[in-house]
């Protein structure tokens, strides 16, 4: 059974044994995590990065616990499975993908969601002149797939000794993305702003090649020759 089925399964054993959706919502404030995961994000969204969830989990969870952690406003979008309380209370979690129905074609997957063909939209969706650079955090093995569709000048931030991590080490070869692996949120926290302090630094560097491209080029435009005045 896919990770996304069972939690719908659960979800289902929890409606029946009397637990009603404001107590999974309390156990969901309480999920733990390392004090400098959301200074990093508020970083992150502060300095212009454009922030998104991929995710397996389900929209119910991710936003019952971003909006705890008053950063739900730092993302633009939340891709993850559908969910919704129906009439009775009871949490209904939905796969992304209707595996029933369609396939996505990606063997390296889990059949509900393919996160490198969400990448890969994310990708088609970005300005082709304003040459942005991803940065991909993940841990399990459904972060594999996407860290393939990162291209050259991206980064990948797999946590050290997880699924993804060891996934992206055995195939080294095949990640286009520079590979920087972190152990806790403080590492992350580092990392992540030493990465887009990076892209800032070279994306400035590129606009003022530019710009001296333009100030050079104004004189050689000024000294073609003028037109000759046509006489009456
Ligand atoms: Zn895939």
């Amino acid at each position: 059974m896919p990770w996304n089925s069972l939690m719908d399964r659960m979800m289902k054993e929890l409606h029946v044994n009397g637990n009603t959706i404001g107590d999974i919502e309390e156990v969901l404030k309480r999920v733990p995590i390392h004090p400098r995961i959301v200074p990093a994000i508020k970083s992150a969204y502060a300095l212009g990065c454009d922030l998104r969830v991929v995710s397996d989990a389900n929209v119910f969870f991710i936003e019952t616990i971003l909006k705890h952690l008053g950063i739900r406003d730092c993302f633009s979008v939340i891709n993850t499975n559908p969910g919704y309380v129906d009439e009775e209370g009871r949490l209904q979690i939905l796969p992304y993908v209707d595996f029933q129905t369609s396939t996505h074609g990606c063997n390296l997957c889990p059949p509900n969601m393919c996160k490198g063909l969400i990448i890969e939209g994310i990708q088609d969706s970005m300005p082709k002149e304003g040459n942005k650079r991803m940065i991909y955090l993940g841990d399990g093995s459904g972060d594999f797939c996407p860290s393939l569709k990162l291209r050259e000048g991206d980064f990948v931030m797999p946590r050290k000794d997880f699924p993804a991590w060891n996934l992206i080490n055995g195939n080294r070869t095949l990640v286009k993305a520079a590979v920087h692996e972190w152990t806790d949120g403080e590492e992350l926290e580092h990392i992540l702003l030493q990465l887009i302090n990076t892209i800032t630094i070279e994306e400035n560097k590129l606009l003022s090649v530019e710009c001296k491209f333009h100030t050079m080029s104004k004189p050689a435009h000024r000294a073609l020759p003028q037109a000759l005045p046509v006489p009456y």
